[in-house]
């Protein structure tokens, strides 16, 4: 349903638990991540899109949710939320979500975002442009499209006007301001101020048991096991391995003449030219 002028304004921020990247170390025999002992973190790119979303929230009548998918302890990232200024955070967390390729997890989370809008009313989806761990940033537009919105990515600053969005995108050497209607999805890159700290109050508040803290589960959104997780992905990775990359030097010998031929014939060989 539109948003109406002046109206009280839902938001929601998908905010991902990632390894922390300053932490991350490879195993020198297999070349893949090694994660265990690496401390967890809020994504980087989820933080600058819940303190644009709680800009928002500053000037306006406005309630801010987070939320996640992942395994029990991503309510961490939900708690540090609670204590930057979010008015509640969502967990979803099932044995059935795990595995899932993007498809499955923007389905999730889209799922979780229609239920979300029918409890309360949502207006406006705010994601981090891309997670730190799975690189991909397609889950943004792939909520948006589960959700039939609008979308406006690599956000850098967002204004709510009336029934409508003012964002401005961040592009290679430009900045594009475009007008969206609400309710709409945007996938954040910047913020235009630093991140706000978590506050002590709220820090107490987010670790009570009474915190407006939630953990749904795949019952709770409705989703059937065949189209979340592992069985609802589209995707399967075949196999992981780092590229083998080498360099082999060779001298050109002679005079420069021959030394020019040579490297044409060598580039020949490689079929280069
Ligand atoms: C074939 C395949 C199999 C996979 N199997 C597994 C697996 O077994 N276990 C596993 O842990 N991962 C698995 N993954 C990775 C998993 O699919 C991705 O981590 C996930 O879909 C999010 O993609 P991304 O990390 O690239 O997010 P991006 O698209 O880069 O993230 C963009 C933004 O979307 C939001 N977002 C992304 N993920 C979440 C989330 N979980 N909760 C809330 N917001 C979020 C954040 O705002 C984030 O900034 C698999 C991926 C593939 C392709």
């Amino acid at each position: 349903m539109a948003r109406e002028a002046g109206s009280f304004l839902g938001v929601a921020v998908l905010v991902k638990q990632v390894p922390d990247s300053a932490e991350i170390k490879m195993d020198p025999q297999t070349g893949t991540l090694l994660r265990e002992g690496v401390p967890a973190v809020m994504n980087p790119d989820d933080r600058l899109g819940l303190e644009t979303a709680l800009l928002l929230k500053d000037g306006l009548d406005a309630s801010v949710t987070a939320l996640s998918m992942g395994p029990p302890q991503a309510l961490d990232v939900l708690s540090e939320a609670l204590a930057m200024g979010a008015d509640r955070g969502v967990l979803l967390s099932d044995r059935n979500f795990a595995g899932a390729d993007t498809w499955a997890t923007s389905y999730t989370l889209g799922r979780a975002l229609e239920r979300l809008g029918q409890q309360e009313s949502l207006d406006l989806v705010v994601c981090g442009r891309q997670a730190s761990d799975g690189d991909t940033a397609q889950i943004g537009p792939q909520v948006a499209e589960h959700l039939g919105w609008p979308q406006v990515t690599y956000v850098e600053r967002l204004a709510v006007e009336e029934c409508e969005l003012r964002a401005w995108r961040r592009l290679p050497g430009l900045v594009q301001e475009v007008l969206c209607p609400l309710p709409a999805v945007v996938t954040v890159l910047a913020s235009p101020v630093a991140p706000r700290w978590p506050l002590l109050d709220r820090l107490l508040m987010a670790c009570r048991s009474e915190a407006p803290l939630e953990v749904w589960d795949a019952a709770d959104i409705a989703a059937p096991a065949a189209s979340t997780g592992l069985k609802g992905s589209l995707t399967r990775v075949v196999r992981t391995f780092s590229p083998k990359s080498g360099r082999v030097t060779s001298w050109l010998e002679g005079s420069a003449g021959e030394q020019a031929q040579a490297l044409i014939n060598e580039l020949r060989n490689h079929k280069l030219i």
